[in-house]
């Protein structure tokens, strides 16, 4: 069976490497001409890493991201609210990673040409259109050129032009106001070296975190920060584009958080390079697969980035993808990896859109207001081991 996967983002190049390894002839069709290592830190969530490892990745995983501890939930004024544990020593299978976006796609890009051969990934092409009949698809590119195959799977990603066939009646993107300026910086590591934090409420909130071991090597730490602020009067999603210069007025609005372990407002200061880009998800769809094509990734399933799931998800979705496929017929191996995969990422999309994991920033927001006040004497334990227990069991991943 030939496979073609448009799209070499996170979720095409897992998938490619998946596929190949059940058997599958495997070519990934990629639009931009020359792939630039894009992006920021993104984050590989225990299940998620355990398919890395299980394709030979781990050393690889090892060498460059940061093997993240816990996920720490704190008030603006820097009280510990809860420490959600992610670690094989506290007890998952696999680590979960902090990564630069662009080093995980070059790394994985790597292991597809190493392991599918150098012309597995063309550049260049984007596919427009595709049409399909009960033996094969015909997919056609922005240059006129075709490349037949018997399964199609757009992994292209936030605007996937695979989805807008299958679904020319879907409205706009949702975007719900908050606009997220993002950055990294090379500095002295705080806490252990291997917290992430997300500090603040829905108005008003910091996520940092490092992302770098070679900068952990050396002493230091490469902090990835996202701060999100939350606008009266939405702007337009189509404002989207991941390589937006950011303003810098966004920074008054953390004057105030205090964290014992950092000053926010100096690496705010200190960002050479600050991009902007709106919280925007899709709603949901009834549907993935139409015979011979279906959807993965982003293009599948885009979600507000909370609870660090989107790269994830699309990991996950590739290894179910290859192993419906094995022993199936095409259309019906698609929809058996859909029948898995669409109701968990429903579930993800939607409880993000409830805030996912970080509910208990609000819950501390409402009750705790001011630095004196004692998270404890305000919030039961057992409040906050809810939340983080029922969001484990939405995105999947169980100690
Ligand atoms: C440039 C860029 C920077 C990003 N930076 C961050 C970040 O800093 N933090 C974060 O949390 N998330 C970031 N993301 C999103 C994150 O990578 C995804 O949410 C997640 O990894 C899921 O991956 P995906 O493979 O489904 O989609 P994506 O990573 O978006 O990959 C989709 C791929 O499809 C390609 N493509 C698009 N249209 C076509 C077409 N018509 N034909 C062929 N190929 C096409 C794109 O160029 C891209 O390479 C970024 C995405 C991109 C594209």
């Amino acid at each position: 069976m030939k496979i073609a996967i448009a799209g070499a983002g996170i979720g095409g190049l897992t998938a490619a490497l998946c596929l190949h390894r059940k058997g599958f002839e495997v070519e990934v069709f990629e639009a931009v001409e020359s792939l630039q290592p894009l992006g920021v830190g993104i984050n590989v969530m225990p299940h998620a890493s355990g398919i890395l490892h299980g394709l030979g990745l781990g050393d690889s995983l090892d060498d460059m991201a940061i093997r993240t501890r816990a996920i720490e939930y704190r008030t603006r004024f820097g009280h510990l609210i809860q420490s959600d544990p992610r670690s094989v020593e506290a007890g998952f299978d696999y680590p979960q990673y902090s990564v630069h976006r662009g080093e995980l796609q070059f790394m994985l890009l790597d292991a597809v040409r190493s392991r599918l051969g150098a012309g597995a990934v063309t550049l260049g092409k984007a596919i427009a259109a595709f049409t399909q009949d009960r033996h094969s698809v015909c997919a056609t590119f922005a240059d006129g050129a075709i490349a037949h195959c018997d399964l199609l799977i757009g992994a292209d990603g936030f605007r996937s032009i695979v989805r807008r066939q299958l679904h020319p009646q879907e409205g706009p993107a949702h975007y719900e106001g908050t606009m997220m300026w993002r950055g990294a910086n090379l500095q002295p590591a705080f806490a252990d070296g291997r917290t992430m934090f997300i500090a603040g409420d829905h108005n008003v909130k910091f996520v940092c975190y490092p992302i770098s071991a070679r900068a952990a090597r050396d002493g230091n730490a490469l902090v990835n920060w996202v701060a999100e602020v939350r606008h009266d009067q939405p702007r337009a999603a189509d404002e989207a584009d991941w390589t937006r210069e950011g303003d810098r007025d966004f920074i008054a609005s953390f004057l105030g958080f205090q964290m014992p372990d950092i000053d926010i407002v100096q690496l705010l200061r200190n960002t050479q390079k600050i991009t902007q880009y709106p919280m925007i998800d899709r709603d949901p769809l009834s549907w993935w697969t139409q015979d011979r094509v279906s959807l993965l990734g982003d293009a599948a399933h885009p979600m507000y980035p909370i609870g660090a799931n989107g790269a994830s998800q699309a990991i996950l979705d590739a290894h179910v993808l290859s192993e419906a496929l094995a022993g199936r017929d095409g259309p019906e191996g698609l929809l058996a990896y859909e029948a898995i995969r669409r109701p968990i990422t429903t579930n993800v999309v939607l409880n993000n859109r409830k805030s996912g994991p970080e509910r208990v920033l609000d819950i501390a927001a409402a009750r705790v207001k001011g630095p004196e006040d004692r998270i404890e004497d305000l919030i039961s334990a057992a409040e906050l081991e809810e939340v983080a227990a029922s969001y484990r069991q939405v995105a999947g991943f169980i100690r």
